[in-house]
């Protein structure tokens, strides 16, 4: 039998990138995805690494055609596509009255509404091969809220909406969704909102991480991409085929509180 696939959207740097070294480490062929142009240098690298084929495939997460032709291209690249994780994201830090009208747009467009075209896309191949994960990197504020995170915290709460629903209709073909809730991680996503935070709350970057971000972890200390990694990869695992439509968090106890 073929290695199965995993395509990683938002893979060419931080989390994405570490779920898909994970996969890549263990019998994964893999598809990244992202805007960068890196890509191509990215995929070439984890391949000869692990041993195993990684391609790229350029996509814009805003553009629903995109979505599209990058799932169709890796079905036509490695014959199929098992693992669909959805992990694209980008924040914006802002007071309501003042969150530009475009950030709010593309967060939605990213963050959520890219995860849904994508599910759609991978849906039928996996139907017809009877096998398929989904897994959606969501947040803790997937089921928490944070001033200043409007759009960030609708998209969140949406997309662990979305995972409950692909649940319900994967369950006749042996499709699972899951999403995974991760508390903070140190990635360029989280060093720009450390910044941002800084300025909207007029303290320092410091006492951002101090004071806003490890004080909402239980355990004080940042989730690892690597962690996370390993996550994805049980839930795309056989043992974890009786697992579907749950929202993990993965957040150093954030969300028991
Ligand atoms: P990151 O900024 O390091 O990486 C984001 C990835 O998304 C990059 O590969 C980027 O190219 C890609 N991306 C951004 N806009 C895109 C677009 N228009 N089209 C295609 N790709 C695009 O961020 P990260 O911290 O690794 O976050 C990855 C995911 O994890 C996001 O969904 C984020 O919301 C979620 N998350 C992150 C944290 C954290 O603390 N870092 C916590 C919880 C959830």
């Amino acid at each position: 039998m073929s290695k199965k696939v995993a395509l990683i959207t938002g893979s060419t740097r931080g989390i994405g990138l570490s779920i898909a070294e994970s996969f890549a480490a263990n019998g994964y062929n893999v598809m990244l995805s992202g805007i960068e142009t890196s890509g191509d240098f990215t995929a070439s690298e984890l391949a000869k690494r692990f041993n195993t084929e990684v391609a790229f495939a350029h996509a814009n997460m805003m553009e629903p055609a995109e979505v599209k032709r990058m799932v169709s291209d890796t079905e036509s690249r490695f014959g199929r596509l098992d693992v669909l994780i959805n992990n694209a994201g980008i924040q914006h830090v802002s007071p309501v009255e003042e969150f530009p009208d475009e950030k709010w747009d593309a967060i939605i467009a990213i963050n959520l509404t890219a995860a849904f075209h994508a599910c759609k896309a991978a849906w039928p191949g996996m139907k017809a091969r009877q096998f398929g994960r989904i897994i959606n990197i969501a947040s803790a504020h997937g089921l928490r809220a944070s001033e200043f995170k409007s759009a960030y915290v609708a998209a969140k709460h949406g997309i662990v909406g979305l995972t409950k629903v692909m649940a319900l209709e994967g369950a006749v073909c042996n499709i699972t969704a899951n999403a995974i809730c991760p508390g903070y991680v140190l990635t360029p996503l989280v060093e720009g909102q450390i910044k941002d935070q800084a300025k909207a709350f007029n303290i320092s970057e410091d006492e951002v991480v101090q004071k806003i971000m490890l004080k909402k972890h239980a355990v004080k200390d940042f989730v690892t991409a690597e962690f996370l990694g390993k996550t994805a990869l049980f839930l795309a695992s056989e043992d974890a085929s009786l697992i579907t439509g749950v929202a993990l968090p993965v957040d150093g106890g954030w969300t028991v509180q």
